[in-house]
């Protein structure tokens, strides 16, 4: 009771099923008003939408995932984007991996965000076939884009890619977009005009075959909890840190502290609205 009161977290009982369990076995949305619960990596999603398999410009890659889902706002995001996309050169649209489970929350593999249905994966290999079937978009996979080891972009990195990235940064749902280093220091050499959406691309591990767009919590979604905004300016000087210490890594730090292995969250980590979003029909 005590702990409790002073907001502690309870203790967890070793039976109770993992969330990830709990999320992961459910395949359609619940039956609300869309709302994101809690942070990215963090909560859950109620009213889950669909992005359809296949639009005009774009197509939902690997199906047998179910992870096709997202908050209106993401999926409208998607459509926007991928008639971008559309424009560019040698792109008719996008291949969208991605999103989120149909109620979100944690997953059973991969992403530790992507809990809200706010963050989508797009794949940097150009989308130039639209009609690709079930079994193609299993077994089709994404480009890299890096060389170096992330350092440096590779011959498969074009201005259309630039473009497109910008036109997600420079959306205003947009918080944030993580990319390969090698891409962001090239995207800062690169752009001539505004430089204003560069401060929304951020460098991160991985991220050479998709670019990963995460949404700000829609306007008036009052347990949805945004990341604190990226530090002000271009963010082009940190990341070219970030390929400097690639290139020449630094010695390891005596004084570092080591890693902590996370604990698996159970549902009561969560708000606590994601038990009305697993209970709901
Ligand atoms: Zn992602």
């Amino acid at each position: 009771m005590i702990g409790l009161l002073l907001g502690l977290a309870m203790p967890v009982d070793a039976a109770d099923p993992l969330a990830k369990q709990l999320f992961g076995s459910k395949s359609a949305p619940s039956r609300q008003n869309p709302a994101a619960f809690g942070g990215y990596s963090k909560g859950c999603l109620a009213g889950g939408v669909k992005l359809p398999e296949t639009g005009a410009t774009w197509q939902a890659m690997r199906l047998s995932r179910n992870r096709n889902w997202g908050h209106p706002e993401a999926i409208d995001f998607i459509k926007d984007l991928s008639r971008a996309a559309a424009r560019q050169p040698g792109w008719n649209g996008i291949y969208v991996g991605d999103i989120s489970q149909p109620r979100g929350g944690p997953m059973l593999s991969g992403h530790r965000s992507h809990q809200i249905g706010l963050d989508v994966d797009v794949w940097m290999l150009p989308a130039q076939r639209l009609n690709l079937t079930r079994a193609a978009r299993e077994n089709l996979s994404s480009i890299s884009m890096r060389r170096a080891k992330g350092a440096f972009v590779n011959q498969n990195w074009t201005r259309a890619h630039h473009e497109i990235i910008k036109a997600a940064a420079s959306d205003r749902r947009v918080a944030r977009i993580f990319v390969f280093p090698g891409a962001k220091v090239q995207m800062c050499k690169d752009e001539r005009g505004n430089r204003a959406w560069l401060r929304k691309v951020r460098p991160w591990w991985g991220h050479h075959y998709h670019f990963h767009v995460r949404l700000a919590c829609p306007r008036g979604m009052r347990h949805c909890a945004d990341q604190n905004p990226p530090p002000r300016g271009d963010g082009c000087a940190e990341a070219q840190q970030w390929v400097n210490n690639i290139l020449n890594p630094p010695p390891p730090d005596p004084n570092a502290p080591k890693p902590r292995k996370r604990r698996e969250y159970v549902l009561a980590d969560l708000p606590r609205q994601c038990a009305g979003v697993l209970q709901s029909p």
